[in-house]
């Protein structure tokens, strides 16, 4: 089969991992510790705190995992109440309905699509414990209006920081906004081990607890190491087994050497993405505020009203321009039982489209996912 370059297909995301992953899980191989919590695990630890400007972190098996043992260690009981951003990937609301309590979805800003702090203050009852807030596509929500309606009110604040490694707000790095935060490693997202997470907080006791309950409610072997006798750990509290691999850890650990380089080029490309789009009549380019660097985790464009998102997306699937809709209004989704609408959210749902966006996309991939969104939208006006 031959196709010419104009023929292959561009990839909405793709993970950056070459050699230097390669070589980094080669020692860990030759270590022997290849389980999770283990000296590479530690490693990560002490640099994704910096990197989220928080004292602790703990390294988990995905963001949902972080989230969940978040609330947990946050005393999150059945009958509470958590506000939640609306616009997200529903992870968020399941990680509320997973400690037994009820995730209350607050309407977003209709520019950068995290939860709307007036949305949020009035979203409190009497039975509101706390408010994760979404930095949707990475980019930070409003946290010092978050913070200042958690502490009038007497919550807690959490950050679902997804897609935010590298991002900051106010000059303060994403991760370290709120109470307590999470990350994702997936695949999609800016830094990657395939799968992957981490919570992060200045809080040590959050920390600690959280360790414990990720490796089955004891502390992890690594911390029986060395002592003298025999420690014989019991287990008082149900725990999970949520660990990052060693293997993953090593991963993270060249990634983060990356990140900087990644961050880079992704935001080239929404430079040229910008600069092109702001011309095109039918589509609206994402919004970066002053105060908050965005770490373009995705590129969504608001599609005109009148115009067909979705036959737009299927012109650029013909084309081999991967797209999707931006991500999920929680409050339509079947599981959460919802009856009221958020408009805001629910129209963003509609009418977003997410093209490629990756550290490795070329000037003229860019170019040629530039020329077929416009076709396409020319096509279609
Ligand atoms: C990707 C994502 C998650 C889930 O991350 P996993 O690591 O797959 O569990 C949660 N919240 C947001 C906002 C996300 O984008």
């Amino acid at each position: 089969m031959t196709a010419g370059p104009d023929h292959q297909t561009i990839a909405l995301g793709q993970p950056t991992v070459g050699e230097e992953e390669l070589a980094a899980v080669a020692e860990v191989f030759r270590s022997g510790w290849l389980a999770g919590a283990g000296p590479a695990c530690r490693r990560f630890e002490e640099r994704f705190a910096k990197t989220a400007g928080t004292a602790h972190a703990l390294s988990t098996s995905n963001c949902g995992s972080a989230l969940f043992l978040g609330l947990k260690v946050l005393g999150v009981q059945p009958g509470d109440e958590v506000i939640v951003g609306d616009y997200t990937f529903p992870a968020t609301g399941h990680s509320v309905l997973q400690v037994g309590a009820t995730p209350v979805f607050a309407d977003i800003r209709p520019d950068i699509w995290s939860a709307d702090p007036a949305a949020v203050e009035a979203a409190i009852t009497p039975r509101t414990v706390g408010i994760l807030a979404v930095d949707v596509a990475g980019q930070p929500g409003d946290f010092d209006e978050y913070r200042a309606i958690a502490d009038k009110h007497g919550l807690w604040l959490f950050e679902d920081a997804a897609c935010s490694a590298g991002a900051t707000y106010k000059n303060r790095p994403a991760g370290s906004l709120a109470d307590i935060a999470a990350f994702s490693f997936h695949g999609r997202k800016g830094i990657t081990a395939g799968e992957g997470g981490a919570l992060v907080s200045d809080r040590e006791d959050l920390i600690a607890h959280a360790r414990k309950l990720h490796t089955y409610g004891i502390e992890p072997a690594i911390s029986r190491e060395g002592s003298g006798g025999l420690p014989i750990p019991s287990f008082h509290e149900l725990g999970y087994n949520f660990r990052l691999s060693d293997i993953q850890a090593a991963i993270m650990g060249v990634q983060l050497d990356r990140l900087p380089d990644l961050l880079a080029s992704r935001r080239s490309v929404a430079k040229l993405y910008n600069e092109a789009f702001t011309e095109l009549d039918g589509v609206t380019t994402p919004v970066e505020l002053p105060d908050r660097e965005h770490p373009w985790q995705s590129y969504i464009l608001t599609v005109a009203p009148e115009l067909s998102r979705d036959d737009i997306a299927l012109r650029l699937r013909a084309q081999g321009v991967q797209c999707n809709f931006g991500t999920y209004a929680s409050h339509v989704q079947p599981l959460y039982g919802k009856t009221e609408t958020l408009p805001v959210s629910a129209d963003a749902f509609t009418r977003h489209l997410a093209i490629p966006m990756h550290a490795n996309l070329t000037e003229t991939e860019v170019e040629r996912v530039v020329e077929t969104v416009r076709e396409a939208v020319n096509a279609l006006s």
